[in-house]
Parts: C-alpha cells; sequence; structure tokens
C-alpha cells in the first residue's frame, strides 16, 4: 500500500483521519488515491439527514481542467429509489458515486442531500450516511470479524453473523479454522475478488445506512453467486435510496430509472422496458449481453455433455 505514490504527510493525514474516528475503511483508501484533500468549509453544518433523496443539477466536473468529464448531469434519485447508471467504462460512472461522497469537488452545479448541498455539510457527518460498495474492495490487515464489525461498530456478534449470512459469506467462514478470526488482508488469508466483495457487502449491510452506492457491487462474482447476491443487495436496498452502477444490465431491470451514460453525459433515460422499446443504445448493450450470456450458456451444456 505504501508503495503508492502519495506524500508521506498525506498518509499522516489519513492515519490521523482514522484515529479520530472516521467510519468508512472505503474511505481511507480510496483517499489514498485522491491527490487534492477536499476541506470542510469553516462553517460546515452536519448533514440532517430525512428521507434521504439526491439531486444531482447541471454538474460539470474534470480532473485535469484540459479533459471534461461530466459535462451537465442532472438526475434525482427520489428517497427510497433505486436509480441505475450504465454506460461504457471510462463514461464517468465511478467519478459521479466518488462526487456523491465528495473525495472531490465539483466545477459547476450542485449535489444535494435532502436539500443540502455535500460542500456545505461535514465530510464526517456526509459520509456517516452514505454506505458504498466499491468496484474494488481493500480489506484492513485484521480478522474477518473486525472487517465486517466495522461497518458498525456497536453491533453484537449476532448481527455480524446475520450480516455474513445475508451476503452469502457465512458458509466460507465457517469452513476456516479459525472462522471469523481469520486473519485477511497483505499479511493474512488472501481471498479472491468475489469473497472481498461479499465481506464489503456484509460490513455495508451491518452499517444499513439510509443511502447507498453500489459500484459494480457484483462485478467480480460469478453468475450464480452474483444472483443470490443480489437478493441479499436487494433486501438492503430496499426502501433505501440506491445508486447502483452496473455492468452487467441484469442486475438493474428492477431500477426505478436507469440513467444510460456516455461521454460525460446523459444518452438515454427511462425504465427498462421504455429503453428496450425505444432501440437505443440501452437495446443494444442489452442485446449484445444476452447473446454473451446465452453462449456461455451453451458452452456449459456442451462441456456437461462430455
Ligand atoms: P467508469 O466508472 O464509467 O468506467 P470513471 O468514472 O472511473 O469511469 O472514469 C471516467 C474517466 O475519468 C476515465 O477516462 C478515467 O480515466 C478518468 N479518471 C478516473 N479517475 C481519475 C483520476 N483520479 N485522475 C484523472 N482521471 C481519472
Ligand atoms: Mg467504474
Amino acid at each position: 500500500l505504501l508503495q503508492l505514490s502519495v506524500p508521506l504527510n498525506f498518509i499522516g493525514f489519513v492515519y490521523r483521519e482514522i484515529r479520530q474516528g472516521l467510519t468508512d475503511i472505503e474511505e481511507m483508501f480510496d483517499l489514498l488515491e485522491v491527490e487534492a484533500e477536499v476541506v470542510d468549509a469553516p462553517d460546515a453544518k452536519e448533514l440532517h439527514i430525512g428521507t434521504g433523496a439526491l439531486c444531482f443539477r447541471d454538474v460539470r466536473f474534470a480532473y485535469d481542467p484540459e479533459r471534461p468529464i461530466l459535462k451537465g448531469i442532472s438526475f434525482d434519485v427520489p428517497a427510497g429509489k433505486t436509480v441505475a447508471i450504465v454506460g461504457p467504462s471510462g463514461a464517468g460512472k465511478s467519478t459521479l458515486s466518488r462526487l456523491l461522497y465528495r473525495f472531490y469537488d465539483i466545477q459547476s452545479g450542485s449535489i444535494t442531500i435532502d436539500g443540502q448541498d455535500v460542500r456545505d455539510v461535514t465530510q464526517k457527518s456526509l459520509r456517516s450516511v452514505i454506505g458504498m460498495v466499491p468496484q474494488d474492495t481493500v480489506l484492513f490487515n485484521d480478522t474477518l470479524a473486525y472487517n465486517i464489525h466495522y461497518g458498525r461498530p456497536d453491533a453484537t456478534e449476532a448481527d455480524v453473523m446475520a450480516a455474513a449470512d445475508a451476503a452469502q459469506i457465512s458458509g466460507f467462514i465457517a469452513k476456516l479454522p479459525n472462522g471469523f478470526q481469520t486473519m485477511v488482508g497483505e499479511r493474512g488469508l488472501k481471498l479472491s475478488g468475489g469473497e472481498k466483495q461479499r465481506v464489503a457487502i456484509a460490513r455495508t449491510i451491518l452499517k444499513a445506512p439510509p443511502i447507498l452506492i453500489l459500484d459494480e457491487a457484483t462485478s467480480a462474482l460469478d453468475t450464480h453467486t452474483e444472483q443470490e447476491i443480489q437478493s441479499a443487495l436487494d433486501v438492503v436496498s430496499k426502501n433505501r435510496t440506491t445508486l447502483v452502477i452496473a455492468h452487467r444490465l441484469s442486475t438493474v431491470i428492477g431500477a426505478d430509472e436507469i440513467i444510460v451514460l456516455k461521454d460525460g453525459m446523459i444518452a438515454e433515460r427511462g425504465t427498462h422496458a421504455s429503453l428496450i422499446a425505444s432501440s437505443g443504445l440501452y437495446a443494444s448493450m442489452w442485446s449484445r449481453q444476452r447473446e454473451a450470456i446465452q453462449a456461455e450458456e451453451r458452452l456449459r451444456e456442451v462441456r456437461e455433455m462430455d
């Protein structure tokens, strides 16, 4: 981790932040990738979370001023609803989630939660209401129990077990000689991408935040495991404001709205049915994925006959 090209004083900053009790492990690792640190406004207030309604208004953003990434994005995630962001890789999907978490500040427009601009509230209060299952989960060099418990330090052991169950990782853990006390991370047991993702999902299930961001949360899983986890995620996201970033379109069919992002702009938006009916980019992405899944199934059938 320390091999990253991050100035040492920045790592010191991150350590202090952790000691001061920030609640998200993801945050620490994402922070390590961020060069410029966003700071609280001098008069920053606590975010008052109500129903958890999100509003992106004409959001423009560039990591590098020469190269705009988001070119005027507007959409809402009404309280308790699920909005999916899909589109080609590099379109700016993960960037949207990083902006909601305020790892970066936007150049113009606004992002609000229950009417409060994310730039006007403390980062600590902002991040305490958001649960994020990122694309690449990095675990603490500590036990599995610790890594899950982190989602809600005051949870009971029974809550931790229940979360592991819901994330379909408890069976795997039960088979380990040291069970939940198994050390993981760089100096412990190496977990596969899918196992790490399930630990992150268990942590988020335990945290049960008012707002959820799932960034390709099931991408490292095989189709079968993905379907099982999807049902666990459906339970967590029920009645919670959820932003899902998805590569596999099969996971977003039920979303209240699907936004197709392309080159930093909204190319199409609607429900699964309306987007299929309009025969545009989404419809062609959908048919390509269907063909790939069918080819995979035929291949499996042929193998099973041998
Ligand atoms: P997606 O999630 O849709 O695949 P991202 O939001 O991760 O896309 O990235 C959008 C664009 O921004 C990509 O071209 C990517 O290379 C660029 N990008 C992402 N992160 C950074 C960064 N930290 N610095 C500079 N450019 C970045
Ligand atoms: Mg991404």
